[in-house]
């Protein structure tokens, strides 16, 4: 029989809201004897069935919800629940884009569960208990459904660590192919399926990179945190001379290998690697259009706020102060913790530092294949915001 959890008077109010995270200080007591990984039913204090989900002990999130009618989570739960994730992308991407998100956690109701797909590769993150342990299972259905040749696992250390997990780290076995070449909006980027960050490429780019494509027409960009060049190979096939600024040496190189496979030249361009922070103080002020801030997550949890914040304020504040009258400023936070008001607040802030009127022209939120499900706003954690600073 699979072992049921009952949850405290008044803490099953989160899952009747279809919240899918149930947190050990909301458990009054467990029946049967679960191990980490394994399936439990969640019922209220009169042991009223609430949903289904994974438990591990060894988590803050006790149970990871899944499903919240009362059917077993086996490979029929699993093939559904992929399918109807996949069929979403299916019917949004356009022929010109052949790398999306295609499992987004929670998003999709898959707690737990990342899959990128890079052409005929599916890069997936196991990065909770119990979808680590059904890896196997979910890799052959996902497999199946796509038709994808491959399968690579990279799932996060870090993660896995606050599941009580020790992955250890391991070069993927067999034949698998190191680096691939993609498609995005007819643009070409090579993908380091094995070493480059996160899965490879920061796919929840996809429209802004398109929006600043649209924008740059043979303006003078810079690129901030470029990572392997995707704003900066859009902006300089409209002609645009662009300086693409990373910490990574790899992703810097990687940045310019992604403008010769797109025919751009790139000697006619410039490419750092250095800290933002300290590269935006020293250039000369009034020389660039238009300057894109797509940092990492400054603060990867609530502690860090305070400090993330000044960084956020920082940057944006010099990026103000340097471009030119009626440039352009992307400014993007991808740090869950920093909610769009308080981001709204800092840009405020910085803006006013810097002396410049600025404009808000559109407030791009993550793509599609990113989706936010809307009991869990947590997931939402990608905010744009285009301004013109006067
Ligand atoms: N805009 C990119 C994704 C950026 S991800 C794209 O479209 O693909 C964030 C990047 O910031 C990473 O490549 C990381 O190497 C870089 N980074 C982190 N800290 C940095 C710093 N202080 N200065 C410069 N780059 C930094």
């Amino acid at each position: 029989m699979t072992p049921s959890i009952f949850l405290k008077p008044g803490r099953e109010k989160s899952v009747l809201n279809f919240h899918p995270w149930v947190f050990s200080g909301a458990i009054a007591r467990v029946s049967g004897s679960p191990a980490a990984g394994d399936e439990v039913r969640v019922c209220d204090y009169q042991e009223r069935f609430l949903a289904r989900g994974f438990f591990n002990p060894d988590s803050q999130i006790r149970v990871r919800l899944l499903a919240f009618s009362d059917t077993p989570l086996d490979s029929t739960f699993f093939e559904k629940g992929l399918r109807r994730a996949i069929s979403l992308r299916d019917s949004i991407l356009s022929p010109q884009t052949n790398a999306c998100r295609l499992i987004h956690a929670e998003g999709d109701g898959l707690s737990g569960l990342i899959v990128d797909r890079y052409a005929e590769v599916l890069v997936a993150q196991f990065n909770a208990r119990g979808m680590y342990l059904r890896r196997e299972e979910i890799g052959k259905i996902l497999l199946d459904i796509t038709g994808a040749r491959h399968l690579i696992d990279r799932s996060d250390a870090k993660a896995l660590a606050a599941e009580g997990l020790s992955a250890a780290a391991k070069e993927p076995a067999g034949d698998l192919p190191q680096r691939i070449e993609i498609l995005e909006n007819g643009h070409q980027f090579e993908i380091d399926l094995l070493h480059g960050q996160k899965t490879g490429f920061f796919l929840d780019q996809r429209d802004n990179r398109r929006m600043i494509g649209e924008l740059a027409g043979g303006k003078k960009l810079l690129n901030c945190f470029a990572y392997s060049g995707g704003f900066s190979v859009y902006a300089a096939a409209t002609g645009s001379q662009t300086t693409s600024v990373d910490i990574s040496k790899v992703a810097v190189e990687q940045a310019r290998k992604n403008f010769a496979l797109n025919g751009l030249d790139p000697a006619a361009h410039h490419f750092e690697a250095a800290n933002v922070f300290d590269y935006l103080r020293h250039i000369e002020g009034d020389r660039y259009d238009i300057i894109v801030l797509d940092p990492p997550a400054f603060a990867q949890r609530k502690g860090d706020i305070t400090k993330a914040s000044r960084a956020y304020k920082d940057i944006n504040r010099i990026a103000f102060q340097k471009v030119r009258e009626n440039g352009l400023v992307l400014s993007c936070s991808c740090s869950s913790f920093i909610s769009e008001d308080l981001f709204r607040k800092i840009l405020f802030g910085a803006a006013k530092e810097a002396g410049r009127l600025v404009q808000i022209l559109a407030r791009p939120a993550q793509p599609p294949d990113h989706p936010v499900n809307i009991y869990h706003p947590e997931g939402e954690y990608l905010k744009t915001v285009l301004m013109r600073v006067l």
